[in-house]
């Protein structure tokens, strides 16, 4: 890279700082829902501003609730041993939930509440812009790619699919691998076809 794309990068990677920072504090005071009423913080997102993948789970549960991270909980941990046996972290990708305040009791949000978010979502992905996307679970992909409700989600595992132009990978919410663990060997197979279409679109 020259000098002059060098210092380019640079002034678009402080844009898109500044640009997700400011998207975060709209959130931060969002009563666009009724979650607004019964949240305790907003969780926005975590990882690298320039990341290689964006993982994308439905909403926000207890512990990051209260944290204001997503996926801090068992399952988030159980997601950190996903991403460190494939030598990813988050250097490399970012975390986040499609919804980003707690539906109360984690009930499913409601898509009065998944409309009312929407603009953030996309908008996140936007300045993002990640090589691939990966869903964690029926509820985080169908953010991505609509779902036919009488289909299995399983059957979307093992495609590439595509949200606004970028591959976008369906796995496992690691909440459903802490009930049914023998599942997880499906987890790493879809992590290969991640790690496979990542470097197909590098
Ligand atoms: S869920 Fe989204 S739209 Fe609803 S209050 Fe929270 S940030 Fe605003």
């Amino acid at each position: 890279m020259s000098s002059s794309e060098n210092i380019k990068a640079c002034n678009d990677m402080k844009i898109i700082n500044t640009e997700l920072e400011s998207i975060s504090k709209v959130v931060e005071n969002c009563d666009k829902c009724e979650l607004a009423k019964t949240r305790i913080k907003t969780v926005f997102g975590k990882g690298s501003h320039n990341p290689l993948i964006v993982f994308v789970g439905e909403a926000p549960g207890a512990e990051e609730d209260k944290t204001g991270m997503p996926f801090v909980g068992r399952g988030g941990r159980l997601l950190d041993t996903w991403l460190s046996k494939y030598n990813l972290n988050l250097d490399m990708v970012y975390i986040m939930n499609a919804i980003k305040c707690r539906p109360p009791k984690n009930r499913d949000p409601l898509p009065s509440e998944k409309e009312a978010c929407r603009f953030y979502f996309e908008k996140q992905i936007e300045l993002l812009k990640p090589k691939v996307l990966c869903g964690l679970g029926r509820h985080g992909f169908g953010n991505l790619v609509s779902l036919d409700s009488k289909l299995a989600y399983g059957k979307m595992r093992g495609i590439v699919h595509h949200y606004k132009n970028i591959p976008v990978i369906a796995t496992y919410h690691p909440a459903y691998i802490l009930r049914s663990s023998k599942e997880q060997e499906k987890v790493f197979e879809d992590f290969q076809l991640l790690l496979e279409t990542l470097k197909n679109n590098q």
